[in-house]
């Protein structure tokens, strides 16, 4: 078990009321025992068990939250690396695969929750301006990134902020490369 395993062990412990733990009925003197079941990138799956006579305690746990029976851990390490703008080989303990497929689940969470804040961002625009209207006139700001500096990007992100609210209400990809 590596130094973060026993940082996270560390956290878990500390969660747990004392009595849970066979440790005071042996007044100190128990044989605990941790072992490594499985790892799942930076998730381990740990069991404690004390071994000393007339004792069956044993206690399976986890280092890492689940969601949808993902380790959160690793959703977060590779949310964390995108934000950051790392790719799969700054995340060391996750396979290319594991790594692709954690950021599609990000993708589709990232896009719905994008989609959200700008309908609303939209809405809050209508609301100041009082407009009935199904189109509303606002001032607005444009601008632009590019995937990678030095002017050789062939993407670029493209933003529309409305000036009364400083919120974005649309963005699009813009992309100079043709997949046919
Ligand atoms: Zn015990």
């Amino acid at each position: 078990m590596n130094h973060r395993a026993g940082l996270d062990f560390v956290a878990w412990i500390d969660d747990v009321p004392y009595d849970e733990i066979c440790l005071i009925s042996h007044q100190g003197k128990a044989n605990l025992y941790l072992f490594e079941d499985s790892v799942f990138g930076l998730c381990f799956n740990l069991t404690l068990k004390c071994n000393s006579s007339n004792c069956d305690f044993v206690k399976a746990f986890s280092t890492s939250k689940k969601f949808n029976k993902l380790n959160e851990i690793n959703l977060r390490i590779v949310y964390g690396l995108r934000l950051i703008g790392r790719g799969f080989s700054a995340a060391v303990k996750l396979s290319k695969m594991a790594y692709r497929s954690l950021e599609e689940r990000i993708l589709l969470a990232a896009t719905e929750v994008a989609k959200k804040t700008m309908a609303t961002a939209a809405q809050e625009v209508k609301s100041l301006k009082n407009s009935k209207e199904n189109v509303t006139r606002c001032g607005e700001s444009v601008d632009s990134t590019w995937q990678r500096s030095g002017y050789s990007s062939l993407n670029n992100c493209v933003s529309v902020l409305a000036i009364d609210t400083g919120k974005i209400l649309d963005v699009e990809i813009m992309s100079q490369y043709c997949r046919t």
